[in-house]
């Protein structure tokens, strides 16, 4: 029986693009999602850094065309990633913000933060846009939250999981479950079928989003969802539509006018935005029009896109995705036919050829899109966070079984083999424990590396960590040892080794720490992301005060041309006046904008007083 939490716990689907948080309202015993403070249910996964502020969500995207290096999105692609790692490599060059190489290889975002560079890994850019959704929650269920279930891909290793949880706490959330994105959709879509679904229901979630590709075979038999199988691709979503056309126009507008823009990211900036405002046109429309004004210097870009050009440009993408179905398939062993439902997640399952090519690949069965695809992980996910939470009655009792996305394995020998101990796909929570066999003679220890990947060659996987076990027993080769494997319920891993024939038990865990934020430094972006906070509400403070100058300058200013008033006031009180307006002007003015905050409220003060003593004099 999983720990119960106190106070409420929320849902948070933390996308590569879109975020979503939502919690589950026990007077009215349903999901709500929840809308963020401009109205919408999704909040763009960006963080912006100015001259004067940090911003983040919509605030933060909106401005990325005047200021692409140092607006951040797709924080989630380096999450738990090292820099050298090719997939990481090949996103620098479509990203306009700076990424560097850091310590341990981790990947570093170099911003210019109030004139000052400012160096960022990817868990503190996801730990802005979680304390942003809890932010969002805060203020909906007005108290403060501290706890939240967050979704992962499926594909997500162990390092990115990690990762997503020290991202966690740096926002000052209790991360209680990390589940994956296409379970916690089948966990939304599977309680709206309860009623109807006797026996057992096999449910396909194909999860196109932004960023990411996840299919996963699921299995719910009464209360229980198992997961069958995953597959996916990190690297597949809407982004790489837009980047798609966005090379399309690029060409034509070369073509057109004979300038490159490729290396002017407001351009760039500019023109993918409007690409991705134009696909999500043609999920509805056959037709739509791309106008922009100014693009590079003096030219306007003018041009047109059809549905039929939009999915000739993607069709190799298309057709990708619908291997990756396949190999679902093939993985699992099961047949097509027997799935129940289809049950479409994500925003760019909206493709209307995307959707056509699914349907075909099913033999023209339906699709299932009563669950709105953007919100579905984030409603899985709060009702996963009901079920964790203390006193929340009337919670279907769910049990939820994940399955390990790639095979793990150990190497022992010096044959660089991969011993396969957890095959891909095995449910966790998992533990197991293998015996393997020296190979030398008086082998005083043995080197224990752990891998993931589903290729013979431990070169060819990726190695998670490794240790050695040391103090054997001078005895000739073939000397049993024991290696433990552990999942836990976050899918996290943990290797053991032990030798037993001493009695003296010699076990070392494998921590996987070098690219993972150590717990002093996980403090200090704690404390960073605290002082942040207050920097951000002091600006508002300012921001706020500056306003309310402006505005009793200008109340005042007519006051003083009221008839009423210049009759009844003193030339020294007049005196008096204008000058405290010189000195407010003053203080707004651009050269002073370095003062205390506390020196604008006094002054506000001082004015506002005056204010309402003219105002007493006109009537
Ligand atoms: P993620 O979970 O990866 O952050 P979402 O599931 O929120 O992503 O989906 C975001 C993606 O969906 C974006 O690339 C967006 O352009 C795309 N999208 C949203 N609405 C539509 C639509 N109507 N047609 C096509 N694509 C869409
Ligand atoms: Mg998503």
């Amino acid at each position: 029986m999983a720990r119960k939490h106190e106070g409420h716990v929320v849902g948070i689907d933390l996308g590569t693009t879109y975020s979503c948080v939502a919690v589950w309202l026990e007077e009215k015993n349903r999901v709500e999602i929840i809308h963020n403070d401009e109205g919408n249910k999704i909040t763009p996964s960006f963080v912006a850094f100015t001259d004067a502020q940090r911003l983040v969500g919509g605030a933060a995207k909106d401005q990325a065309a005047i200021n692409p290096q140092n607006t951040v999105f797709d924080a989630k692609r380096l999450i738990g990633r090292k820099f050298s790692d090719p997939v990481v490599q090949k996103d620098i060059l479509l990203w306009p913000f700076k990424v560097i190489a850091g310590v341990n290889d981790k990947p570093t975002i170099s911003v210019k933060y109030k004139g000052q560079e400012k160096l960022l890994c990817a868990e503190e850019i996801s730990s802005i846009v979680l304390t942003n959704m809890k932010e969002v929650a805060e203020a909906y269920l007005e108290s403060p939250v501290k706890n939240a279930v967050v979704t992962v891909p499926a594909y997500f290793n162990d390092s990115q999981r990690k990762a997503t949880m020290d991202a966690g706490a740096i926002a000052g959330l209790n991360v209680v479950r990390i589940i994956n994105e296409p379970t916690a959709a089948a966990i939304a879509y599977g309680l709206d079928k309860r009623s109807n679904c006797d026996g057992e229901r096999n449910i396909f979630v194909f999860d196109l989003g932004g960023g990411t590709f996840d299919v996963s075979l699921l299995t719910i038999k009464g209360d229980v969802f198992e997961v069958k199988a995953t597959s996916g691709n990190t690297h597949l979503g809407g982004e790489d539509f837009d980047n798609r056309m966005l090379n399309y126009f690029v060409k034509e507008f070369n073509r057109k006018n004979k300038v490159d823009i490729t290396r002017n990211p407001r351009a760039l900036r500019r023109l993918r935005t409007s690409c991705e405002k134009a696909k999500r046109t043609l999920s509805f429309k056959l037709v739509t029009a791309i106008e922009i004004d100014y693009l590079y210097e003096d030219i306007d870009f003018s041009t047109s896109l059809t549905r039929v050009k939009f999915e000739e440009i993607n069709m190799g993408l298309f057709n990708e995705c619908m291997k990756i179905v396949e190999s679902c398939f093939v993985d699992s062993k099961m047949d097509k036919g027997g799935v129940h439902d289809i049950v479409l997640v994500g925003g760019s399952s909206r493709i209307p050829k995307v959707q056509e090519l699914l349907r075909n690949f099913f033999n023209g069965k339906e699709l299932c899109k009563s669950i709105n695809p953007d919100e579905a992980v984030a409603y899985g996910a709060a009702v996963q966070a009901a079920v964790l939470s203390e006193g929340i009655k009337d919670v279907p009792n769910l049990v939820l079984r994940d399955v390990t996305p790639l095979s793990l394995g150990i190497s022992v020998h010096d044959d660089r083999i991969m011993n396969v101990v957890v095959p891909r796909n095995t449910s966790v929570p998992f533990k197991m424990t293998n015996q393997y066999l020296t190979s030398k003679d008086n082998q005083y220890s043995a080197l224990i590396e752990v891998y993931e990947g589903e290729r013979a060659k431990v070169s060819d996987n990726n190695m998670l960590g490794f240790f050695r076990l040391s103090g054997l027993p001078s005895v000739p080769r073939g000397h049993p040892l024991d290696v433990c494997f552990a999942i836990d319920e976050n899918g996290i891993l943990t290797v053991s080794a032990e030798e037993r024939s001493t009695g003296s038990k010699n076990e070392i865990t494998i921590t996987n720490d070098k690219e993972r934020l150590s717990r002093v430094e996980i403090e200090k972006l704690i404390q960073e992301a605290k002082e942040y906070h207050a920097e951000d509400e002091k600006f508002l403070r300012k921001a706020k005060v500056m306003n309310a100058l402006d505005d009793c300058i200008y109340k005042l200013r007519n006051a003083l041309k009221n008839k009423n008033v210049k009759l009844k006031l003193s030339f020294q009180k007049n005196k008096k006046i204008n000058h405290a307006i010189t000195v407010a002007k003053d203080l707004l003015h651009e050269k002073n904008q370095g003062n205390e905050v506390d020196v604008l409220e006094d002054h506000l003060k001082e004015l506002e007083s005056m204010l309402d003593h003219l105002v007493i004099k006109t009537v």
